[in-house]
C-alpha cells in the first residue's frame, strides 16, 4: 500500500515511523510519504490560508495550495493515478478529516487495509475551502472522515489514528494475525477480558477455567465473556448485535 500524508506539520508524522507501522515500512508493505503543503503556496509567506468569505472568527485553508499537492501526488504515484479509469473504482482514495465526515469504524478501516493508494488531507483552522472537496472527485474517491464526536485542533492526529487503524489490518503487518479475528470489533463485540501470569497478584485470582487446559472450555467461557461485557460496557453495540443475529436465524 501506498500512503501520501500532506500537511503544514509533516514531522507530525515521524511516529508512524516506530513499532509495527515502521517495521512494515522498512519489509516494504507500506511505503509512506510526507508532504509539505507550504512548498505548494508560493506567495511571499508561502501562505495556506486566508480570511472567511462573508465574514467570521478564524481562517481557512485556500484550495489552490491542497490542489497542487494533490496533482503532485498523482503524478507521483506509480502507475499515474489520474491514468486509470474515470469513475470511482481504481482511483486512489482520499481521506479528509473532519468531524462532520463518516465515523471510521473497524469496518470500515477493514475495507480501507484493501485499497493500494491512500492519500490523507487534514485541515487546519477552520478548515478546507468547501471548493476542494468539490473538485477533488475528478481524481479521487474522496472520503470525509471523522475520528469521533469532537473537534482537534487539526487533522494530523486523526490521520495518524486512521493510518494505525487502517494498515495493522494489512496482511503481514501484525506479528501474529490470529490476534485480528478475536479482538473488539470484529465482530461486532468487544474482546472478553485478557490474563497473564503470575495466577494470583495481590489477592486477585485468574479466573480458574483459563488454567484447566481445556481449549472447548476455554473458548466457550470467552465467548460467553464477549457477550456479557458488550452488554455491560457498551449496549449500543449489543443492540445491535441481537439485530443482526435475528436477522441470520429468519
Ligand atoms: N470548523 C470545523 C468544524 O466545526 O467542523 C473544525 C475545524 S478543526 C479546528 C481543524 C481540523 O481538524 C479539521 O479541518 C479536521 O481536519 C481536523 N479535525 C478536527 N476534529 C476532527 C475529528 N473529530 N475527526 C477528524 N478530523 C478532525
Amino acid at each position: 500500500m501506498r500512503i501520501d500524508l500532506i500537511s503544514i506539520f509533516p514531522e507530525f508524522f515521524d511516529v508512524l515511523d516506530l513499532s509495527l507501522i515502521g517495521k512494515a515500512q522498512r519489509e516494504g508493505r507500506l511505503a509512506v510519504h510526507r508532504h509539505q503543503l507550504r512548498d505548494f503556496s508560493f506567495d511571499k509567506h508561502r501562505s495556506v490560508d486566508d480570511t472567511p468569505t462573508g465574514g467570521g472568527a478564524g481562517m481557512v485553508m485556500k484550495p489552490e495550495p491542497w490542489a497542487l499537492a494533490l496533482e503532485h501526488v498523482l503524478t507521483q504515484a506509480q502507475p499515474p493515478a489520474h491514468a486509470q479509469s474515470p469513475d470511482a473504482e481504481g482511483l486512489p482514495t482520499l481521506i479528509i478529516p473532519t468531524p462532520a465526515g463518516e465515523v471510521l469504524t473497524q469496518h470500515t478501516a477493514q475495507q480501507l487495509a484493501r485499497t493500494e493508494h491512500l492519500v490523507f488531507a487534514p485541515g487546519r483552522f477552520e478548515g478546507i475551502d468547501q471548493r476542494l472537496l468539490d473538485w477533488a472527485p475528478q481524481h479521487f474517491d474522496v472520503r470525509p472522515m471523522s475520528i469521533g464526536d469532537y473537534v482537534l485542533n487539526g487533522g494530523e492526529s486523526a490521520v495518524v489514528v486512521m493510518v494505525e487503524a487502517i494498515t495493522r489490518l494489512i496482511p503481514g503487518v501484525l506479528g501474529n494475525p490470529e490476534s485480528l479475528a478475536e479482538e473488539s470489533h470484529a465482530h461486532g463485540l468487544l474482546e472478553y477480558p485478557v490474563y497473564t501470569k503470575p495466577a494470583r497478584w495481590r489477592g486477585l485470582d485468574v479466573p480458574e477455567i483459563l488454567l484447566s487446559g481445556d481449549h472447548a472450555k476455554i473458548a466457550a467461557w470467552r465467548a460467553q465473556q464477549q457477550d456479557v461485557r458488550t452488554r455491560k460496557l457498551r449496549p449500543d453495540l449489543w443492540a445491535k448485535h441481537v439485530v443482526a443475529q435475528e436477522k441470520n436465524l429468519t
